[in-house]
This record gives C-alpha cells, structure tokens and sequence, in this order.
C-alpha cells in the first residue's frame, strides 16, 4: 500500500471546503491503495473537477434527479410529536427520494460520471443491499451494467435487495472470504477494479474510500443540506435551526446535510450506532483505502460493528467526520438498539411515518437529549430522515 502525495499532517482546512491536495481533511483521508490504482483514482478526480465545474453537467444531474429521484424532497414539521418533545423538529424527508433513500443522490452523480468518462461498467460493494439497489437502479436508467459484490452472509440475510438487483439487470457477485461481510464485499470491489479499470467505475456509497471519493460522495449529497436551507428558512423566523442532527454510517447522508449549514450558528451532530461508533471507540487506522477513525482489536485487526440497522453496520466513518470532530465544529453521539426501536414506533404513531431504522438513530438522540433537557426547550431542530423503514418490516418483526 503506498501513497503518492506527500502527507500535510494537521493542516487546518476551512471547515467542508475541497480536502487538501492529497485528500486530506486534517490528518485524516489520502489514497491508501495499490499503486495500480493510483492513476485510477486520479483519473475519477480530474474527471469530476471538470463535470463539477462544467455548468452542463449539473443540469443534467439537477434534471435526474427531479425527474427520476423526485427531488426536492419535502421538508416536514412533526407536529404531534414536536408537541410532545417540547421542540420543533423538521424532517428533511429523504425517505421520499426514489429507491426509499438518499443513497439514488450520489448514484446519480457518478452514474453520471462514469458515462462522461466513457466506461461502461458500475462496479459497487453492497452491505444491506441499498447502495446496490441504488446502483444497479442508476446503471439501468443510463445504459450501464452494474456488478455488485456482496457478502455471502449478507446474500442470505438480504434475499429481497438480492432479488431487487437482479430484477433491475444487475450481477450480483457473493464474497466468501474473511466475515463474507461488508468490508470483505469492498476489499473485493477494489481488487476487481485493478482488474478491469479502463472499463468499469467504481461507484462507492458513501463519504469514504480513497480521495476523491469522500468529498465527491459529499457533494452529490450536498443537494439535502442545500435544499433543506432553503426549505428552513421559510419554515423559521430565525432563518437557521439550533441543531442539525442525522445518523452516521459511513456519514454521507451527515455530510451532504452538515454542507448546508457547516457555515451558520447551527449545532452539528452526527450520531451513530452503539455497536458501530468509530468516533467513541474507534482508533485512527487504515481501511478500504483512507485513514480515519476505525473500530479495531487489541492488534489493530478491523472490528466487526454491529447494529440493527444494517446500514450503520460499518466499522469507520468518514475521514471528514473525524476531522470535524477533532476541530469540534460537529459532535458525534451513539445510541443503542433498543432506543431505535422505540424511535421508530413512536415516529410511525405520531407522524405516520415508518422511518428506516438508519435514519432512527438520529430520532432516538433528538429524543433522549429532549428528555434530559440537552435540547433545550423550544429549540429548532432539523433531522435528516434518511430512509424509508419498508426494508426493516422483518427485523421489526423479530423484536417487536
Ligand atoms: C446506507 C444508509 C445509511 C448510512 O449511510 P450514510 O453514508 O452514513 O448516510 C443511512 N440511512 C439509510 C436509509 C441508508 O440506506
């Protein structure tokens, strides 16, 4: 594993603005990969300055995603349930995006993206199966094949995504080495790309991977935080809410909606699982391809997360959010499974809407920190509802 650039440790950047020239956000970020992919990601770079500049380009995405995703997606004051917290709490409602979530944003984009450069393959890992679903959904509406590698554990587990992938012309490629798990699914994913890089892209699915990807992902997300400025200051007298709070996977859903309002007196928080909070317990470490905060054992192997919600079951964050950390300008808070659940139910009773057990993470926070007082009173708050909870009927099922 080697690293072209050279490293500028703890440089300060202004906060979620481009990462250095290597990659970096603070000390965390850069291109771990193999030499041979070296000029690969640099190829992907170079090819998204240009589009991200070119004002056609983001026509063309702007278009997609209001004709086919549905955007913008609504924002909606939770009445009943602000009631009973004592808070206003907006829900930037990303559960309305097509596919269930707003995964269909950055899929999009580099969907996009790989047919500006000419490939014509979309290779992707998949946990749960979503970022496969939206992948494979994104390759069949621009012409594209789609292969997604997945975890033999996770095939069995997730036999409707599997189906869903399928149904939509993509192959759909079992890993059966190490946990047959996520991050075995990623390391074969990046493997198969040295093999085949000069026709297939990489899509990655969230803010992480090697540069550019975590501030690629960031800003085909930033379309949430975007509109959801617009959205709140025609919702609020005050114009910004006090708090800004959404669940930390690998935190593309925190990054695009933290990009909106990284630059107002809002409270950024990011919450994650218990069973998968790298901020809390994790160590800085390597994985898939850039250092960041990683849930690791005693001999710095990566550890296993887990979490109700498959898709917080991942062991790091974004190296973005670690540095946002380190400068405290967002704070990251874990809850656990029990108090998701109970997230879930109560926001399908008060508001009629069945939330995903991802985005119920940030719910559960905003809940208890109402409870203890830590929201104060009367505060404004914008949760990012990431997902629709249909996917997570049976594991409902199993608890409830
Ligand atoms: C994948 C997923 C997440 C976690 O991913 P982030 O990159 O952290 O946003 C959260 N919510 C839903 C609904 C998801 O599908």
């Amino acid at each position: 594993m080697t690293e072209l650039s050279p490293l500028p440790r703890f440089e300060v950047a202004t906060a979620m603005s481009e990462p250095s020239e290597a990659g970096r956000f603070g000390e965390y970020g850069g291109r771990f990969v193999p030499e041979s992919l070296i000029p690969a990601c640099a190829a992907v770079e170079a090819a998204f300055r240009s589009a991200w500049a070119d004002p056609e380009f983001r026509r063309n995405l702007d278009r997609l995603l209001a004709v086919h995703a549905g955007r913008p997606t609504a924002l909606t004051p939770s009445w009943r349930l602000s009631a009973e917290l004592g808070i206003n709490l907006l829900l930037k409602r990303e559960d309305l995006a097509h596919t269930g979530s707003h995964k269909i944003n950055n899929v999009l984009g580099q969907a996009l993206l790989a047919r500006r450069m000419g490939k014509t393959k979309l290779l992707a890992e998949t946990g749960a199966g979503q970022h496969g679903v939206a992948t494979a959904t994104a390759a069949a509406l621009l012409g594209l094949e789609a292969t997604i590698f997945m975890g033999s554990r996770d095939i069995e587990r997730q036999s409707l995504n599997v189906f869903r992938m399928k149904m939509l012309g993509a192959e759909v490629v079992p890993v059966d080495s190490g946990s047959r798990t996520l991050k075995d699914a990623c390391t074969e994913a990046l493997r198969n790309w040295v093999a085949q890089v000069d026709d297939a892209y990489y899509c990655v699915g969230s803010v992480m991977g090697p540069h550019p990807y975590p501030w690629m992902v960031r800003e085909f997300q930033r379309v949430i935080g975007d509109e959801a400025r617009r959205q709140v200051a025609t919702e609020l007298t005050t114009g910004v809410p006090d708090y800004v709070v959404a669940c930390v996977g690998g935190g593309s859903n925190a990054a695009g909606t933290f990009a909106g309002f990284v630059d107002t007196s809002a409270q950024l928080i990011g919450v994650e699982a218990e069973g998968g909070a790298a901020v809390a317990f994790g160590r800085v470490g390597v994985m898939h391809g850039f250092r960041s905060l990683v849930l690791q054992d005693d001999e710095g192997q990566i550890g296993e997360a887990h979490s109700i919600a498959a898709g917080l079951d991942y062991p790091g964050i974004g190296p973005e959010h670690a540095h946002l950390n380190d400068s405290g300008r967002a704070r990251y808070v874990y809850v656990n499974d029990d108090e998701v659940v109970a997230a879930v139910v109560r926001l399908a009773r008060t508001e009629g809407i069945f939330a995903a057990l991802e985005s119920s993470h940030a719910l559960a926070w905003i809940i208890r920190a109402a409870g203890t007082g830590e929201l104060p009173q009367g505060a404004n708050v914008l949760m990012t509802l990431s997902g629709r909870g249909d996917k997570d009927i049976s594991a409902l099922m199993e608890v409830l």
